[in-house]
């Protein structure tokens, strides 16, 4: 036999949604269907809930530092704006600053 080599390399095939081809789309992390599986990856879930569902006039402070290093904080956002969520800390935003922003997107 000569050298010929047969077979196709396994790294032939380069997948255009891993190279960020525009127009392609990256599919959501945990989008499963299910629309509250981003919570798998939710920060809070690992630290004290009460934190983020303070007494009216507690503080937010502890609630918001652990939202800016979560991993899902833009799907959290998303997830409370489109469910009106009223009450809580939700993507690093209170009640109060999330009904600003739907009012400054509306
Ligand atoms: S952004 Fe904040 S509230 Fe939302 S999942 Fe992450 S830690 Fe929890």
């Amino acid at each position: 036999m000569t050298g010929y080599r047969s077979g196709v390399p396994d790294n032939w095939f380069v997948d255009p949604v891993q190279l960020g081809v525009p127009g392609v789309r990256r599919p959501l992390e945990g989008d499963d269907g299910n629309p509250l599986g981003w919570q798998t990856d939710a920060l809070c879930a690992q630290t004290d809930p009460e934190a983020f569902f303070p007494e009216k006039g507690g503080s937010t402070r502890d609630a918001k530092r652990i939202c800016t290093t979560c991993d899902v904080r833009d799907q959290c956002l998303e997830y409370a704006l489109q469910n009106d969520e009223r009450f809580g800390i939700w993507g690093g935003l209170s009640e109060r600053e999330r009904r600003k922003l739907k009012r400054r997107a509306g």
